[in-house]
């Protein structure tokens, strides 16, 4: 039987990394044995902490499949978020929590639910499939789901995720809001980036209507020392609008101890963000008070107002 190769996103966070070694571990109990866990870039910080905690080996580093490989989605379905020849692949599977951007020429097994995790997605599919979770595979769900929802804090948790949550840290027998907040913090150490680095650790494109955009988000347990950086950082944000040719740049600065976003915006349409949020940029800053979602309270609210 071919290979199936098992991924998430580019710019991969620990919700990609872990669900694509949960996906793979799910699919050898389904009978899959040929799924293999891969990852379409580097760890971040975060992720290497959480691998090394629980001593989890990271998944293969693809940059290319041949043409016609079976590929399964996790965390993401867009095609521009994925490997670069998706459109010559064959996609057996995807398990997301994502706005549907994918369309095939072909059936396909396909689940989405508006949760704040994939994790949680692949925790009720183990409990569908009476699949058996281990402590290593309990701690990756739960490690994902506490990234993913900044410790249940974010608007994007649901019900479904705190029942995860609960239940995985059962099997897992761990502390999630003690272990959560160091992962988290794990997370935030930016010294050994550059500014390049910083820019593109969570970059997304994504289009609000006709305006191209980038929104890179960084989680910080303090605004400042980010804001150290300004300069340097709108250096750079000035190449890549270029580059890309954007019409904004929003990097989503989100303090994760108190739940709000200082946001450095540029670009010729930087005024979106004074209209959709009501505030005025000084020297391309604004505060969000509660913004911590970029999907949730980041995405559609300048869709809207695009
Ligand atoms: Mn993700
Ligand atoms: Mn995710």
């Amino acid at each position: 039987m071919a290979n199936t190769y098992v991924f998430g996103h580019k710019s991969p966070d620990t919700d990609s990394i872990t669900s694509s070694i949960v996906m793979a571990n799910l699919e050898h109990e389904l009978g899959n044995e040929e799924a293999i866990s891969c990852r379409l870039g580097n760890l971040n910080k975060e992720t290497e902490y959480v691998l090394n905690y629980f001593n989890v080996e990271a998944p293969k580093l693809i940059e290319n499949l041949e043409d016609g490989s079976d590929v399964i989605l996790v965390d993401h379905n867009s095609p521009a978020e994925s490997i670069d020849n998706l459109e010559n692949l064959n996609i057996k599977k995807v398990v997301d929590h994502h706005k549907i951007a994918l369309e095939t020429s072909y059936p396909l097994f396909y689940r989405a639910e508006a949760v704040g995790c994939t994790e949680t997605v692949l925790f009720k599919l183990y409990e569908e499939n009476d699949c058996f979770i281990s402590k290593e595979i309990a701690s990756l769900m739960l490690s994902a789901i506490i990234s993913d929802t900044l410790l249940l804090k974010s608007p994007t948790t649901t019900d479904d995720d705190i029942r995860a949550v609960e239940e995985l840290s059962k099997i897992a027998e761990i502390d999630y809001e003690s272990y959560g907040l160091e992962m988290l913090k794990a997370g935030t150490d930016l010294s050994d980036f550059s500014i390049d680095e910083i820019l593109n650790l969570d970059a997304k494109q994504i289009d609000f209507k006709d305006v191209k955009s980038i929104v890179n988000q960084v989680n910080t347990a303090s605004i400042p020392d980010v804001l150290e950086m300004k300069d340097e950082l709108e250096e750079g944000i000035n190449k890549i609008i270029e580059k890309e040719n954007l019409d904004i740049f929003i990097l989503l600065i989100t303090d994760i101890v108190n739940s709000n976003s200082e946001i450095l915006v540029l670009g010729e349409r930087a005024d979106l963000v004074e209209k959709a949020y009501n505030v005025k940029l000084e020297n391309n800053l604004a505060l969000l008070e509660g913004v911590v979602s970029r999907k949730k309270q980041v995405v559609p609210i300048m869709t809207e107002n695009a």
